[in-house]
Parts: structure tokens; C-alpha cells; sequence
């Protein structure tokens, strides 16, 4: 794959290699090249189609006002509406929305679902934040990006730092704003107010999913994985859920407060059921672990699958050569650099891409538009298991184009997904045709 795009400096001190839009540039131009496509429907497609920068003034508790800066990206809606999460995180910066606004389109696309891709963001420490000020940072967040969303424009729904919670408010804002409900102006809203049953799990059990079926293509038992979760929240802690369930052993978890290793593995519902009443959910102070591990060495544990499921860049060029993991489920977003990405490729590490992994949460959030849409409310069970059913097939069809054309699993799903784009580009627009 090019690497040159990365020589390119990254934000603010960052090292190249942690620019997450260089990188996923990088990630599109090799597909790009492999579909032979031209150079004007690249510059398209490596542009955005809509930036919006805004600035949120906030009342702060203590009578002081902080001004807040807000972003909303949508890069392409050649296959519908503009679909993306939210994200509250210090780290929000333009290039990172832009970058992450690109991967929901190559999600959605490879995920088979009518949307385009956007995504949002507010630079904050949400945890610094009370709840009113939360609230009143996403209600002006939402009057200021009110001109470019709408249920059949640009549809958000929750990322790092956001929840049920949080579209609620979002939904009360633009509903009074309009004048009348519109539940269906976000997705991952509470069930009381139009949300899906099956949503709040939907993006960590897709990644649980994918990860078993690519256990038995590759003939192995759940029983004889061994399991390494970064990041036990809204995907991570899911995705170990389910694979405990399904007879996996997670060995190693971790969030914020740092990493919690059992090599006798944990009891995910215990660990679960702690979470639901420690401060900020943290895993901080959980009894039943044998030993508390740093960050690095939960990447670099002896385990058969690993799963990073927190934030972007963790695993990069100066600790890829350690992973263990032969199998690699990427929950997070960009989670693995360019550069680690080579080094683990040719290691033989098998990687499932995050737009193919952790394409789960998007697809519930498709369903519970229809829903919305339709005024239905579908089971918990009929919702996970049309969600299974997509996220194998997609994997499958990107699984068989990488062995087909010896390719890394990412460039495969790169590829589908850029080639129906481009695809239904040249459907809406003749001018297109002969790229
Ligand atoms: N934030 C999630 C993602 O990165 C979900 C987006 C959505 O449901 O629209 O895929």
C-alpha cells in the first residue's frame, strides 16, 4: 500500500503516523488504484462534500462561559442520506472528523446500507463536564448544525463519549426547534423515545460476531481462543460479552482507569454487573482480576485474538512488531496505523478492518431508522439476528476477495466499498461515466 501520504506532518506535535486522515487517505488510494479509477473521481472522493466548524458557547456551572468548538463533516452521499456517530473527546480535531466522516461512508457502503457518511465531534473532557453543562453543550450543539441535518439529510447517532442519553437531548432540541417529533433525526436513541432494542449492543456484538466467524473459517473452536479486549465500553464490552458467551476466554480487559488480566479468564457478567455501579462505570478497583497490566502490555499479551475497542492509533509502528495476537478484530475506529497495519500484514497477522468489524452499530442504526420510518418496533432478537446475517455475508465477501487476489482483509473491504460509491456516482450523474 502507498505510504507516502503520511510523510505528510500530523497535528499539532503528533507524529505522521498518528495522522488518522493521512492514513485513511493512504488506505483509499491503494484501493482506488487497484479499481483503476481516475484521478478526478479520486479528488472527489478524497474531499469531503460539506465541512461545517462551529463554535458553542456553554454557561458553565460556575457562572463563567467556555466556548466550545464543534464540528459536522459529510463526505459523500452517493448511496443516501449522510450517516455517522458523535464523538465528545479532547482529541477532536477537523482532520480527525474528516477522516473518520470518510470511513462511514466506506462502512456503509461495505455494510451494504443506504447511507452515505458523515460525523461529528465537540473537543471536550466530557468527564469534566456536569450534566446540565453536557446538556447544554449538545443542545447549542445541535441549533448550530441544525441548517445541514435532517432525518433524510444527515442523520447522527452516538460515538466515543456519546449515549442513549445524550440523542435523547438531541432529539428533544431538534423536535422543539421543528415544531413536531422527529425521533428518526438521530439513531441510538433511548427505547422509550423510538430507539431500537438491540442497539445499545449492536456495534460490539457485530464485532463478537465477525470474530467467530472468522474462528471457523479458520477451523478453530471458541473454547480454544484466548481474548484481549482495549477498551471496555460501549463496543468492548459487548463484544466480550458475547464472546464469553460463546465459550471464548477474555483473559485481559481494560479502560481508562488501565489493564485487569485473569489468566484463568474473567466472568464477563460479573465484571459487567461491577460496572453498572462503580464511579463512571470504570473497571477501577475490580476484585477479580490476578493482576493489573499496563495499556501496552494488554496489546502485546500472549492471546489468540485481540481486540481493540477503545480510541484511534493504538497499535502503531513502535509496538507492532510486539503483538502476539494472530487475529486481530478491529471495534475502534482506526485503531491501527498505516504503518502498523504493513508490519502486522506481512507478520501474517490477519486484521478485520474496522469498517467491515465494526460496521454492526450502523447497520442496527439503519434498522431502527426503518423502524422510525415505519412506525414499528421489532424484537430484540429479530434485530440482532438481521444484523448477523449482513455482518457475516459482508465478511465472507470480503474475505473471499482477499484470498482471491492475495490481499490484506482491509484492502478488500476498501475496495468493495469505494467500487459501489463510485458506482452509484456514475448512476446519478452521466458526466461520470467515462472515469
Ligand atoms: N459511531 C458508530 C460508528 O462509528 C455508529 C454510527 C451510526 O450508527 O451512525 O460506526
Amino acid at each position: 500500500m502507498a505510504t507516502d501520504v503520511v510523510e505528510k506532518s500530523g497535528s499539532a506535535g503528533e507524529p505522521a503516523e498518528f495522522n488518522m486522515l493521512a492514513n485513511a487517505r493512504a488506505y483509499f488510494e491503494a484501493a482506488a488504484d487497484r479499481l483503476g479509477l481516475n484521478q478526478n473521481i479520486k479528488d472527489i472522493l478524497q474531499r469531503t462534500e460539506r465541512e461545517l466548524m462551529v463554535n458553542i458557547p456553554v454557561n458553565m456551572d460556575d457562572g463563567s462561559v467556555q466556548v466550545f468548538e464543534g464540528y459536522r463533516v459529510q463526505h459523500n452521499s452517493a448511496r443516501g442520506p449522510y450517516k455517522g456517530g458523535i464523538r465528545y473527546h479532547p482529541q477532536v480535531s477537523m482532520d480527525e472528523v474528516r477522516a473518520l466522516a470518510a470511513l462511514m461512508t466506506w462502512k456503509c457502503s461495505v455494510a451494504d446500507i443506504p447511507y452515505g457518511g458523515g460525523k461529528g465531534g465537540i473537543t471536550c473532557e466530557p468527564a469534566d463536564l456536569s450534566t446540565r453543562e453536557l446538556e447544554q453543550l449538545t443542545r447549542n450543539f445541535v441549533r448550530a448544525i441544525r441548517p445541514i441535518i435532517g432525518p433524510r439529510t444527515d442523520i447522527p447517532a452516538p460515538d466515543v463519549n456519546t449515549n442513549a442519553t445524550v440523542m435523547a437531548w438531541i432529539v428533544d432540541e431538534y423536535s422543539s426547534l421543528e415544531g413536531q417529533a422527529v425521533p428518526e433525526i438521530v439513531t441510538g436513541k433511548p427505547i422509550l423515545m423510538g430507539g431500537s432494542l438491540g442497539r445499545r449492543e449492536a456495534t460490539g456484538y457485530g464485532v463478537a460476531r465477525t470474530a467467530l466467524e472468522v474462528l471457523s473459517l479458520l477451523g478453530r473452536s471458541p473454547e480454544a481462543t484466548t481474548v484481549a479486549v482495549q477498551g471496555f465500553g460501549n463496543v468492548g464490552s459487548w463484544a466480550a460479552e458475547r464472546l464469553y458467551r460463546a465459550g471464548c476466554k477474555i483473559i485481559a480487559i481494560s479502560d481508562v482507569s488501565g489493564g485487569y488480566f485473569n489468566p484463568e479468564g474473567f466472568d464477563i457478567d460479573d465484571v459487567m454487573r461491577y460496572q453498572e455501579t462503580s464511579p463512571r462505570g470504570l473497571l477501577q478497583g475490580y476484585p477479580d482480576c490476578s493482576q493489573k497490566i499496563t495499556n501496552e502490555e494488554l496489546l502485546s499479551l500472549e492471546v489468540n485474538m485481540l481486540i481493540p475497542a477503545a480510541l484511534e492509533n493504538q497499535l502503531h509502528s513502535g509496538n507492532a512488531g510486539e503483538v502476539k495476537a494472530e487475529i486481530i478484530v478491529e471495534g475502534a475506529n482506526g485503531p491501527t496505523t498505516l504503518l502498523a497495519d504493513k508490519i502486522l500484514y506481512e507478520r501474517g497477522t490477519i486484521i478485520v478492518p474496522d469498517i467491515l468489524a465494526n460496521a454492526g452499530g450502523v447497520t442496527v442504526s439503519y434498522f431502527e431508522w426503518v423502524q422510525n420510518l415505519y412506525g414499528f418496533a421489532w424484537e430484540f432478537d429479530d434485530v440482532i439476528n438481521k444484523m448477523d446475517s449482513k455482518m457475516v455475508t459482508n465478511l465472507k465477501n470480503v474475505w473471499e476477495m482477499s484470498q482471491d487476489e492475495d490481499i490484506s482483509l482491509r484492502e478488500a473491504a476498501f475496495t468493495i466499498a469505494i467500487k459501489r460509491v463510485v458506482e452509484s456516482m456514475k448512476l446519478r450523474n452521466s458526466g461520470y461515466t467515462a472515469m
